[in-house]
């Protein structure tokens, strides 16, 4: 198991990505805890940890908030002694996030709020954390968005998610001699809730699609299983990176017909 006598924290584990790294986690041995700000859901995801036999627990934490994310952070401390594993996976894509033209501004900070400042928050408070449990590995949710322009644009999303990579690597070298890693996903796009008004479209779903090398989008596990490579001590030798999940998408000029 490659998690075993670890704590992980995963804001965002009501859900998609969340969700299905919260479930890999907790099979490879890991006490989750799963942080999300619907409560609901989020109970749902620990049903499903204890029921296959593993351990977590739910704390609701709105990630844009700091004395939730303080709260949460010590909840993870108090519940299981250390934090060992925080993955800042929490995010949201907003409808009227669109070209820079049209996108107002209260839309931008709400955005920036909760994917730019959530990462910088769950750092923030997670990091102390980490050092009390003498080192950790951090993940932070990014996008390829973060690496290449869409003329079908969400700007404030794309932004956020640079800023993330961005704040990422900064962390990654401030504290790799304190024995944290840092890495960010750069995720395709996955089939989940976020992206399912979207994806339903078949115009909107096929202008997305003719991009991707492996001709589909990614599933949830597929970057769970990507956010458990940087949490565990298989990528002990791996800090400051973007670890890019796309189908081929960053790699790609023409893809196949
Ligand atoms: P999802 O909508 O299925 O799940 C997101 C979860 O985050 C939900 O449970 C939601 O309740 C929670 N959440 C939202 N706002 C929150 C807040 N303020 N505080 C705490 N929790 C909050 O989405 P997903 O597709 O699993 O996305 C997870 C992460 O992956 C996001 O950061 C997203 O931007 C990123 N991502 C997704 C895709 C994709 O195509 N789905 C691609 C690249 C990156």
């Amino acid at each position: 198991m490659q998690l075993e006598n670890k704590v992980a924290l995963i804001t965002g584990a009501g859900s998609g990505i969340g969700r299905e790294s919260a479930l890999l986690f907790a099979r490879e041995g890991a006490r989750v805890v799963v942080a999300d700000v619907d409560e609901e859901r989020g109970e749902e995801t620990v049903r499903l940890i204890r029921d296959a036999g593993g351990e977590a627990a739910f704390v609701r934490a709105d990630v844009s908030k700091a004395e939730d994310v303080q709260a949460m952070v010590a909840f993870a401390e108090e519940r299981y002694g250390q934090l060992d594993v925080l993955f800042n996976n929490a995010g949201i894509f907003h409808p009227k996030d669109t070209s820079i033209l049209e996108t107002d501004e209260h839309i931008w900070d709400h955005v920036i709020a909760v994917n730019l400042k959530g990462v910088f928050l769950g750092c923030k408070y997670g990091i102390p954390a980490l050092l009390r449990a003498g080192g950790g590995s951090i993940i932070n949710m990014a996008s390829f968005v973060a690496l290449m322009g869409a003329a079908v644009s969400q700007i404030a999303y794309t932004a956020s998610k640079g800023g993330v990579l961005a704040l990422t690597r900064e962390i990654a070298v401030e504290f790799a001699r304190q024995n944290i890693r840092a890495n960010a996903l750069c995720p395709g796009p996955v089939e989940t809730p976020l992206l399912a008004d979207l994806l339903a479209d078949p115009v909107r779903r096929q202008r997305r699609l003719v991009h991707i090398p492996l001709g589909r989008f990614a599933r949830p596990h597929e970057v769970a299983q990507a956010a458990l490579f940087l949490a565990s001590d298989a990528s002990s030798y791996i800090t400051g990176a973007a670890l890019v999940v796309d189908g081929g998408i960053t790699a790609a000029y023409i893809t196949p017909e």
